[in-house]
């Protein structure tokens, strides 16, 4: 290659190289971090449509990285999950989020007796120290396990008979299952009927559409949800009209920025539905 110059494979060689050592990098001082303790949860408020009050948090992870301030998770989850370390993340995850709900319950008010749903890779999700690291964060909190939901993403499901039968074990510790995203992979609704979860969380583009028949997309998911005895959470709800068309339609509960956006446990608001929409 040096005989002919700098060609075209040359340079995307440079690029390739510097690409995966930037990665490597990041997998390090993220490895790191998490040691380091520069790992934090942010809570985003889920409304009960019913009640039009909190009953749960969705727990969503920040890194406070020395030098680069407050990174969101898609710059640094993609890489956590092409290694174990996303496991070593969900593990911190879950106890750090149970152990939340302990010091809330502690100081009463609106944030006592709240549930925590906790995001969980398929990567962790189909290992066999998946249920040992619930368990340990069930009793080191000794909170309820209906307290805690895990969130996986459709995909995990396709091609995992372990990752399944995880969420079958989970659902027998009273766990919560949910279903993250739903409506961006390739779950049918008929699947539903058989999948071993709790609740189905339909994706902000569905949600936040402009497009007129996503409203009907959002209806019937929510009546074939409740036809299997599916709890429905709505994501992304940012409008005062997306709000009314979920209430028209029978949804369970929502989170978005109408109501709160994610924020550090001790700033959690007493989110509450706007007042014209109950
Ligand atoms: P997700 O689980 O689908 O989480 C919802 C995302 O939508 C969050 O982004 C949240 O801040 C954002 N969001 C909430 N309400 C609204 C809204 O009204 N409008 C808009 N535009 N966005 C809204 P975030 O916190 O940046 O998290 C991104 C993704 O990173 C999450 O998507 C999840 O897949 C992943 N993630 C977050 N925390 C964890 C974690 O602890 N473990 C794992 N494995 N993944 C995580
Ligand atoms: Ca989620
Ligand atoms: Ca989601
Ligand atoms: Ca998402």
């Amino acid at each position: 290659a040096k005989a002919a110059g700098r060609g075209v494979v040359e340079v995307f060689d440079d690029e390739l190289r510097a690409e995966l050592n930037a990665r490597a990098e990041l997998e390090t001082a993220l490895r790191h971090g998490l040691e380091a303790g520069e790992l934090v949860l942010y809570y985003q408020p889920v409304l009960d449509l019913g009640t039009g009050r909190t009953r749960s948090v969705e727990a969503l992870v920040r890194w406070v990285r020395p030098g680069h301030g407050l990174v969101p998770p898609d710059a640094f989850i993609p890489v956590a999950e092409a290694s174990s370390l996303v496991c070593d993340l969900g593990r911190w995850a879950l106890a750090e989020a149970t152990a939340q709900l302990v010091r809330w319950d502690a100081e009463g008010g609106h944030r006592g007796g709240l549930a925590v749903a906790v995001n969980i890779s398929g990567r962790h999700l189909a290992q066999a120290h998946l249920l040992e690291d619930v368990t340990d964060a069930l009793a080191a909190s000794g909170i309820d396990p209906s307290r805690l939901t895990v969130e996986i993403t459709e995909t995990v499901l396709v091609d995992e008979p372990l990752a399944l039968e995880h969420l079958r074990s989970l659902r027998e510790l009273g766990v919560r299952v949910a279903i993250d995203d739903f409506g961006t992979g390739y779950t049918s609704i008929g699947q539903l009927s058989r999948l071993p979860v709790d609740v189905l969380k339909i994706d902000r583009s569905f949600v936040s559409s402009p497009e007129a028949g996503h409203a009907d997309l959002v209806r019937l998911l929510i009546s074939a949800a409740h036809s299997f005895s599916l709890g429905v959470v709505a994501e992304g709800v940012e409008e005062d009209g997306q709000l009314s068309a979920l209430l028209a339609a029978s949804c369970d509960a929502a989170q978005g920025y109408l109501f709160a956006r994610p924020v550090p446990a001790a700033d959690l608001p007493p989110a509450e539905l706007p007042g014209a929409a109950v």
